[in-house]
């Protein structure tokens, strides 16, 4: 800039002595509004909301964040909670019921488990959803933004075949839209295996700034167990195609399905203790955020 010709006769301005750790240096967002603080005394207030600019140097706990969405992340766990206690329900109903070989079981039981699944989904987008107002302030970390991907692909494929699933009597199976059906449920299939490590890795870095931070480990732990989950599961229904047809596949089939089958409900089980321990810590982190955020308030009103 040409300093010269916007003030030629002004007196140079004598440089005012300050700390330079009083004054916010950065671009720092107000923890509350997000306001741009730079250039502010740390013990002044927000100008837009009168926060104190202290508050916006907390560390990143959700104790200190917004309570808003620290309430969208309980919710988000909690309807997660319901959607896997009933999926599991439901599994050990389905596994009943095909042992008394109900033929019309399979149907209701297509249907029934589409619940669980909805509220699974509406948990993962709950729990996904961007962090507001500390969003400038700390990064938007990369496992949330990957997790939201992978949610929003798998709902809409799964709503999709919901769709097809309640249609699919009206609608001429052609050889073209059966490869289509094929290859979109073997990625749903996929999808469906990606989420819960997707789901686990956000969750460890929430676990971190919880109230019981020793849930990461977990998290960690459950983490691994999926992803073995998914790699056995792919290699295996590979496996399964390759062999189809062959001679004591059957059996081999049984076999694989049954160690999966039960790795996959000791993993599922873990992971249903881990969301109800995640869901009481956001509890009592969204009651502590709603405190730090009431007494702001009480402290613009005494302002
Ligand atoms: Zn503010």
């Amino acid at each position: 800039m040409d300093m010269e010709s916007v003030a030629p006769e002004a007196a140079p301005i004598p440089p005012v002595a300050v700390q330079p750790l009083q004054v916010v240096e950065d671009d720092r967002m107000c923890v509350r509004c997000g306001y741009n603080l730079r250039t502010l005394l740390l013990d002044s207030n927000c100008p837009e909301c009168a926060a104190p600019v202290s508050n916006s140097f907390l560390s990143d706990e959700l104790e200190f964040s917004h309570p808003e969405w620290v309430n969208w992340l309980a919710r988000g766990v909690g309807m997660g909670c319901i959607g896997v206690a009933l999926f599991i329900l439901l599994m050990v109903l389905a596994i009943t019921e095909a042992i008394t070989k109900t033929p019309a079981a399979i149907v209701y039981y297509t249907f029934l488990f589409y619940i669980p699944m909805l509220l699974m989904m509406l948990g993962a987008i709950s729990f996904t959803k961007a962090e507001t107002s500390r969003k400038e302030a700390t990064p938007d970390p990369k496992p949330r933004r990957f997790a939201r991907v992978v949610v929003v692909i798998w709902t809409s494929m799964t709503i999709g075949s919901l769709m097809f699933n309640l249609a699919w009597r009206y609608i001429a199976i052609t050889s073209a839209v059966n490869s289509v059906l094929h290859v979109v449920s073997l990625l749903n299939t996929v999808l469906a295996l990606a989420i819960f490590p997707a789901l686990l890795l956000y969750a460890r870095h929430i676990a971190r700034r919880s109230s019981s931070p020793r849930l990461e480990t977990w998290a960690r732990v459950l983490f691994i167990m999926h992803v073995i989950l998914t790699t056995t599961t792919l290699l295996g229904m590979c496996y399964l195609i390759v062999t189809s047809g062959r001679a004591g596949s059957g059996v081999m089939r049984d076999g694989l399905a049954g160690v999966l089958g039960c790795y996959g409900a000791v993993t599922m089980l873990f992971t249903f203790v881990f969301a109800v321990l995640l869901y009481s810590a956001l509890r009592t982190d969204r009651t502590s955020a709603r405190n730090f955020w009431r007494s702001m308030d009480h402290a613009t009103q005494t302002n």
